[in-house]
């Protein structure tokens, strides 16, 4: 191939050169349309992964920056299906798309999201532009230019540290001297990146999703009170994200009424221990919270989605939930065999496997 190339003349050189950027356009355009489908399928979802990010980088093989490059530019085509013949033609690069697309989204999270009109004439002023260029132009539709100049960046310094990059406005200034003299008493003299540290610590002990306590019987302090209010409010939330209470008719898929629900002596053995509180919510559609227990610890608190094409685990720790594996609405029942841990990712993917078409009017798919 070399040698091949190294025997060109040089007009021929320079021409097949730009040959082959207009052929890598092309296929820039495939790969996103790919990516986009892929999206709709929800693939990345059945092969095991929690995200199209994770999907982009894990298995395709993308750098962190390339995948979120790509995905970018594939949101903005599917909201603005013309920005594609501007990359096709050369006018609009990928880089300088996705630049646009990450503004966009930083002002629909800061003020007022531009409208599709608003973005076609950014796009417009953006085309032949280098990345440079595009970012002075994108900075004067900006509220926060700081944003667009200095994107966050985590970069790795040696093996085991990396640099943080992001921008903070004063109000996070104030509050982070704040935190640091609240914890000034025990840790006199915080350097930033022992501030955060120290934050990351006090946060996940707060918001890391605990194994539901023991059974309420069985333990009489007011901590259980409240572990019983947040696996109710877990259990409320896997409801909604499932199926909105509003949506009856999809909502009675996974609620059956009592009188349709495999009786206690049919479902698996009751284990000895279990209580009559038990056994009366063993007919509903939540979850024992002793059953949550050991599912929760035999878990790990993980993602169980198991790819059946390549056997990949999920392992996600984002959003999870309690799914039956048989579903409830086809008499799964309340058992630590039949329930595992699942993400919101898979939890959603596995009630569109089993209730395709009323999960497709309820999610509005195609
Ligand atoms: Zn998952």
């Amino acid at each position: 191939m070399v040698t091949e190339i190294k025997k060109l003349k040089n007009e021929e050189l320079l021409q097949r050169t730009k040959f082959l950027v207009v052929k890598e356009r092309k296929i820039t355009l495939q790969i996103l349309h790919h990516l986009q489908e892929i999206s709709r399928r929800r693939l990345f979802a059945e092969r095991g992964y929690s995200s199209l990010f994770k999907y982009a980088t894990q298995e395709l093989g993308y750098s962190d920056a390339s995948a979120i490059r790509r995905l970018q530019a594939m949101e903005l085509l599917t909201e603005l299906p013309e920005v594609e013949d501007k990359i096709k033609e050369g006018a609009l690069s990928l880089s300088v798309v996705a630049q646009a697309q990450r503004t966009f989204q930083i002002e629909a999270k800061l003020s007022q999201a531009f409208d599709p009109d608003e973005k076609k004439n950014i796009l417009q002023s953006l085309e032949y532009k280098s990345s440079k260029a595009a970012e002075r132009e994108l900075i004067q539709h900006s509220s926060q230019p700081a944003l667009i100049l200095k994107p966050d960046l985590i970069k790795p310094v040696t093996s085991t540290h990396s640099e943080i990059r992001f921008v903070a406005d004063q109000v996070l200034l104030d509050q982070l001297e704040l935190i640091r003299g609240f914890l000034g008493n025990k840790n006199p003299n915080l350097s930033l990146s022992e501030l955060i540290t120290e934050m990351a610590r006090i946060s996940l002990e707060k918001l890391r999703p605990k194994a539901p306590k023991e059974l309420v019987k069985q333990n009489s302090d007011d901590g259980v009170e409240k572990s019983v209010k947040a696996v109710n409010s877990m259990q409320a939330a896997q409801a909604t994200t499932k199926v909105p209470q509003k949506t009856s008719q999809v909502s009675q898929a996974f609620h059956l009424p009592l009188n349709k629900q495999v009786p206690i002596s049919k479902q698996a053995p009751l284990s000895k221990q279990q209580s009559n509180s038990e056994q009366a919510s063993s007919r509903s559609r939540f979850i024992p919270i002793e059953v949550k227990r050991k599912v929760y610890q035999r878990d790990e608190g993980k993602c169980q989605y198991v790819d059946p094409v390549t056997g990949r685990k999920c392992l996600s720790t984002h959003a999870i939930q309690y799914g039956h594996i048989i579903p409830f609405a086809m008499n799964g029942p309340n058992t630590v065999e039949n329930i595992r841990i699942e993400c919101r990712v898979h939890n959603r993917l596995l009630a569109i496997q089993t209730y395709p078409k009323k999960m497709a009017a309820y999610l509005k798919l195609e």
